[in-house]
């Protein structure tokens, strides 16, 4: 009997985490001028009013199930010309269907329009702020700061779950790889660690000590974090360039994830054995332009250096994986990054790039 209960315990452990949404009539629910009745999907915008710059006007689609449930945020577009994230969003809105969909779904899929219309990487030209540093953002700030206030207040502080999503920038080359910030407590990390398992990407970077101050938290992912929400940050795509394999990442990852979340049926499918790096490379390479085509500039710790540095550095655990590629970024001359974080990353001399047929 003891030894049968053990069993249904372990089992479904897991959900235990969960917080009960107990059976409810579903309700219709409204984001901005956005308002989905149950089984609908609706499309509107956040109407970030003009103040001491011009008004913008950011869509959102709110895809309400059937049943009654609980809400997640789907958010990318921050930086406009991570063209992979903004993407996969799009894919999503067309894909989930409400028929099938447990609570509800909220997506934002492109926060910052003028970097996409004018292509500049890394900030909103408006008032260049980059638009995921100014959060909870400020009613009378600069229009980067108001639409911070307005996604804290009409998203983040209506959803229980949140993820962001990002990718290598124009001048940015990037390997897929999320990002989890554990804060503490015990079931909010445990339900935001079983999302970024669930969301399949094989390097998590864990992000630790970020601003608790409800006031300053400065990230997206931050700000529903510290309001109690589990969140994680992806990030898949680099360089300007869409490849199908990193949309596909992106996409599949949030279904999998939503089916760990209990929203859709099916089992979530989990990332086995996943790097854990303890922090970012945070280096910038400045390299120039015309390699990009050339390979994907993932730095990789040189071949023979590999184990031995990134085990000392940067994993955590015992975990393995066939390869431990470090981030690393690739900047080229016209990148609004600070020079004096251009410098050379003190490990390049045990990283170097690797053409694409080679990885
Ligand atoms: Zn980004």
């Amino acid at each position: 009997m003891l030894r049968s209960f053990a069993r249904t315990f372990a089992s479904c452990g897991i959900f235990l985490l969960f917080p009960w949404f107990p059976e409810a009539q579903a309700q219709s629910f409204s984001v901005g001028t956005a308002t989905a009745a149950p089984g609908r999907k609706s499309t509107g915008y956040l109407e970030v009013p003009a103040g001491i710059d011009a008004a913008t006007n950011i869509p959102v689609i709110v895809i309400n199930g059937e049943k009654h449930g609980p809400v997640l945020a789907l958010v990318s577009g921050a930086h406009g010309t991570e063209y992979t994230s903004i993407i996969a969003i799009e894919k999503l809105i067309n894909l989930l269907d409400p028929s099938q969909i447990v609570g509800t779904v909220v997506l934002v899929p492109l926060v910052n329009i003028q970097s996409f219309e004018q292509k500049v990487p890394h900030v909103n030209p408006i008032d260049n702020k980059s638009m995921n540093r100014f959060y909870p953002g400020k009613a009378d700030g600069t229009q980067t700061e108001r639409a911070s206030f307005l996604i804290t207040k009409q998203v983040v502080d209506r959803c229980d779950y949140l993820i962001d999503y990002h990718g290598g920038d124009l001048d940015e080359s990037l390997r897929p790889y999320a990002y989890w910030a554990p804060t503490g407590k015990e079931t909010q990390d445990g339900i935001s660690k079983e999302m970024v398992l669930a969301f399949g990407l094989d390097h998590i970077i864990i992000w630790r000590d970020r601003p608790t101050d409800l006031g300053a938290t400065r990230y997206l992912d931050n700000t529903s974090t510290a309001r109690g929400k589990p969140s994680i940050v992806v990030e898949a795509g680099y360089a300007g360039v869409v490849e199908p394999d990193d949309v596909a990442l992106l996409v599949d990852g949030t279904l999998s994830t939503m089916r760990a979340l209990k929203m859709l049926s099916g089992d979530p499918r989990h990332i086995e054995n996943p790097v854990w790096l303890r922090q970012s490379c945070g280096c910038l390479v400045r390299r120039p332009w015309s390699v990009v085509p050339l390979c994907k500039a993932w730095y990789l710790c040189a071949r023979g250096n590999e184990n031995r540095l990134c085990h000392r550095l940067f994993r955590q655990g015992h975990t393995r994986s066939p390869r431990s590629r470090l981030r690393c970024h690739l900047a080229h001359q016209r990148s609004p990054v600070p020079q004096e974080r251009r410098q050379h990353c003190r490990y390049r001399d045990h990283c170097r790039p690797r053409p694409v047929d080679l990885i």
